[in-house]
């Protein structure tokens, strides 16, 4: 069944809960807070634009950082993201400094058609006369209910946030008649729910990145799902040390063996891993480097797939319909080892253009290397919660997500 969207609610004259990701960086400048990066802020814009246009009172909150002490309080006000979303807006923006009480009744039984007001990050609830009591992060059903008791109804539109159940998503969401999940929200359970349930195939996932421990669960997930599973980056040597390959001082994790061993078993030829490495003498983008194609000799490791492992990849991608990337081939910091990853991000222009595959990118470090290459415009989808799509991939239920309303 598909999820209600933004688009699906009768707007007009209802004073709308909209949960936003406004988790953005702050920066001093002249004595003052102000927001360095708006990112954030301009992607949420088509939702809150399109619920003010079809006449709704638009009631906006998010988390900003973490909030563990008073003390945490005093730099992480929503007043500074408040003033760029007027300026963005070009209208009007109140802002209230509460997150609960009269002062916030106050101000949304004024709110008007059209109009908007952002109350005071949400989890400085999480933290209540110097306790740290989570009322936020724990999803206290009391706190979820009162926010779902200042409005008629709830868009979530904050993807990064929707792995965990907090008051402000799944809280709100139990206590009010309809959940819809603003464009933000649609387009990630579109294209990663899209990719995950019901892929055009032949699909190929591209996992990368430094530890096995932390992406084993999406390999095991998508090794199900996908045709091919490229795996490559630091976390492939322990893969290459339970084949019996030489790996000298390349990352390894020797408790992920046995179960690197198992996946290899049981995956057979769906399973793809680099065949060569740029060898470096020390992890420094100036390192003595040969390439290894048969184990890699002592003293040395390994910092970014060879060129045969790029020319492997690229032909197990090259009739894909699907891609789902996450995590680099190396180091791709360091220009001299960044030729992997960068050229998986142009082999996945090409497949988007050539095939008309839907490309999907998700996590920073890959999102970062696309940027990188300037082509961030040419894929499908980039995907802007690290947590949430990891687990999404993971084949999780997203509390965030499952708590949104379904289609009659
Ligand atoms: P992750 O956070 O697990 O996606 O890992 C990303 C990090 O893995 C990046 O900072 C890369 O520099 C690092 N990485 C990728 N390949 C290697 C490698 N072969 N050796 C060491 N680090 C690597």
């Amino acid at each position: 069944m598909a999820k209600l969207t933004v688009e699906d609610l009768e707007l007009k004259g209802k004073k709308v809960l909209m949960r936003v990701d406004f988790n953005v960086p702050l920066k001093e400048e002249n004595g003052e807070v102000v927001v360095s990066n708006d990112n954030r802020i301009v992607a949420a814009l088509p939702t809150i634009k399109y619920v003010l246009e079809q006449g709704g009172r638009a009631i906006l909150f998010s988390h900003l950082g973490r909030i563990k002490s008073e003390d945490d309080k005093k730099g992480l006000s929503m007043k500074p993201v408040a003033q760029r979303l007027a300026d963005l807006l070009g209208q009007p923006v109140t802002f209230v400094p509460a997150t609960e009480g009269k002062e916030l009744e106050d101000a949304v039984a004024a709110l008007e058609d059209g109009q908007v007001l952002i109350f005071e990050n949400t989890r400085f609830e999480d933290v209540v006369n110097g306790e740290e009591v989570k009322r936020e992060s724990k999803n206290d059903p009391e706190l979820g209910k009162y926010w779902a008791s200042l409005g008629d109804v709830f868009v979530n539109d904050a993807f990064g946030t929707a792995h965990r159940a907090h008051a402000s998503n799944a809280g709100i969401a139990a206590n009010i008649a309809q959940t819809a999940a603003g464009f933000l929200m649609e387009k990630e359970i579109k294209f990663l729910g899209g990719a995950v349930e019901n892929p055009e195939r032949p699909f190929v996932a591209i996992i990368g990145g430094a530890k096995v421990s932390d992406k084993i669960t999406i390999i095991e997930n998508l090794l199900k799902k996908a045709d091919k599973v490229i795996v490559g980056g630091g976390m492939a040597f322990t893969f290459d040390a339970a084949n019996g390959k030489a790996i000298g001082n390349s990352l390894f994790e020797e408790d992920k063996v046995a179960l690197a061993k198992q996946l290899i078993e049981e995956a057979g030829d769906k399973l793809v891993l680099p065949v060569d490495a740029v060898a470096a003498d020390k992890f420094a983008n100036d390192a003595d480097t040969y390439i290894a194609e048969d184990g890699i000799k002592d003293g040395y490791m390994g910092l970014d797939a060879g060129p045969k492992s790029i020319e492997l990849f690229k032909s197990v991608l090259a009739d894909a319909k699907t891609v789902v990337w996450n995590g680099p081939m190396g180091v791709f910091e360091m220009p001299n080892f960044a030729k992997g990853t960068l050229a998986i991000g142009e082999e996945l222009v090409k497949v988007t253009k050539e095939n008309g595959a839907t490309t999907i990118v998700g996590g920073g470090d890959s999102t970062a290397a696309v940027q990188q290459l300037g082509v961030a415009d040419q894929l499908s989808h980039i995907s802007t919660g690290g947590g949430a799509s990891l687990e999404y991939l993971e084949g999780k239920t997203l509390p965030g997500i499952a708590a949104i309303s379904e289609k009659d």
